[in-house]
Parts: structure tokens; C-alpha cells; sequence
């Protein structure tokens, strides 16, 4: 059975890499992607850990050769999924994990019918906001920055099929876990198997 290539998008701040972290230690099965990227390596990031670090002309060279599963411009810099890891985990049966935003988020819904596509929410704006304060590594004008972004961010919520609100880690992460088990049980995920199941059952009873 085909695996699903699961979104995960959500705000500065809303915690996702650690829900996903936890979601991965938690349960077998799934795959997290990793990306490309023309921005520089922050301190303590590992080549083809965090991201596979390219130039921008070498991004681009990756783009001509149709390698990305979607890609975007952001904040200045390219980010992108490489297609041939996330079509073989797919087809090995595991759940793959992308962690972008909105932009590539679109064109994935867009090109993959079935994705799940999930939004990870802060409980509220205030909270957000004492979050990026809390990490303490960022000036006020880059907290409101982020914090500008993320009402432009905001604007595309409705677009996923779920959110999930980052109260506390350990709960969000279940909500996901139970969100991506339901999504695995829709008939539309399941045609293969039903149809199998169909066949027997006409095989049997002519
Ligand atoms: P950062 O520079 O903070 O690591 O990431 C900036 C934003 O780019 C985050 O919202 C992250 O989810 C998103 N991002 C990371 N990888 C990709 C990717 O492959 N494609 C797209 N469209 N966005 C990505």
C-alpha cells in the first residue's frame, strides 16, 4: 500500500520541527523529507540534516532538471522538495513528512490529490508572540517581522484540511497522529483495497 505524503505548515514560532520530531520518535512508518535550500546554514544545521545546502545557481540547475516536487521563494531564498527520495519512500509504503510553507504547500495540493495537507496553529496570537519572545535570540523588529509574516501566512489556512492547535507538545502530536490515521481509513486512500476486496467478493458469489 502507497504511503501519504503528509503537509505540515504552521507560523514562526508554532513549534512543527519539534511535533515532528516527536511524531517520528513516537511511531514507526513515517519518512520526514529533507530539503533543498539556497539560504546559508545557521549554526549547529548539518548538510543533508536540516537541508541540502545549495547555491542559487545550482538550485536552479535543480529546477531546469524537474528534480523538486515544489519549490518557492522565501524570505529572499529558494526551498525545495526533492522529488525522488519522497516517491520512493511513498511507494515503500511510508508516510512521508514535508515541512514547508504555504506556497509549496499549494502546488503539492495541487499535483498530489491525496495529500494531507495540516496547518499547526498556536493557541492564540499572544501566545505566538510570547513564544518568539521566549526564544530570546531574536531582536523586537525580527519578532514583529515574523509576526507580519504570519498574518500574511494566516491569509491561506482555510486552503489545508486540518489544523491542529500546539497547546502542548505530547497532545499535538497525538491530534496528529489521529488526524493522519483517520486520513489513512477515507475510501478515497483506500481504493486499491477496496476494489480487491470487491473482486473477491464477485469472484465468490458467480
Ligand atoms: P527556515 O529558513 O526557517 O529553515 O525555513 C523557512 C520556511 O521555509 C519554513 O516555513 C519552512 O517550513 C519552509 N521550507 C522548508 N523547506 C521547504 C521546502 O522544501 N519547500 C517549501 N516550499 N518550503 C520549505
Amino acid at each position: 500500500m502507497k504511503g501519504i505524503l503528509i503537509v505540515v505548515s504552521g507560523f514562526a514560532g508554532a513549534g512543527k520541527g519539534t511535533i515532528m520530531k516527536n511524531l517520528m520518535e513516537r511511531y514507526p512508518g513515517f519518512s520526514l523529507s529533507v530539503s533543498a535550500t539556497s539560504r546559508l546554514p545557521r549554526e549547529g544545521e548539518k548538510e543533508g540534516v536540516n537541508y541540502f545546502f545549495k547555491t542559487r545557481e545550482e538550485f536552479e540547475e535543480m529546477i531546469e532538471r524537474q528534480e523538486f516536487l515544489e519549490h518557492a521563494e522565501y524570505v529572499g531564498n529558494y526551498y525545495g522538495t526533492p522529488k525522488a527520495f519522497v516517491e520512493k519512500k511513498l511507494s515503500e509504503g511510508m508516510n512521508v513528512l514535508l515541512e514547508i510553507e504555504i506556497q509549496g504547500a499549494m502546488q503539492i495540493k495541487k499535483s498530489f490529490q491525496d495529500a494531507l495537507l495540516i496547518f499547526i496553529m498556536p493557541p492564540s496570537a499572544g501566545i505566538l508572540r510570547e513564544r518568539l519572545t521566549k526564544r530570546g535570540t531574536e531582536s523586537p523588529e525580527i519578532i514583529e517581522k515574523r509576526l507580519k509574516r504570519a498574518v500574511s501566512e494566516s491569509e491561506g489556512i482555510e486552503n489545508y484540511d486540518y489544523i491542529v492547535i500546539n497547546d502542548e507538545v505530547d497532545k499535538c502530536t497525538e491530534k496528529l497522529h489521529n488526524i493522519i490515521l483517520s486520513a489513512a481509513m477515507q475510501p478515497a486512500r483506500q481504493r486499491k483495497f477496496i476494489e480487491e476486496v470487491r473482486n473477491d467478493l464477485k469472484k465468490m458469489s458467480s
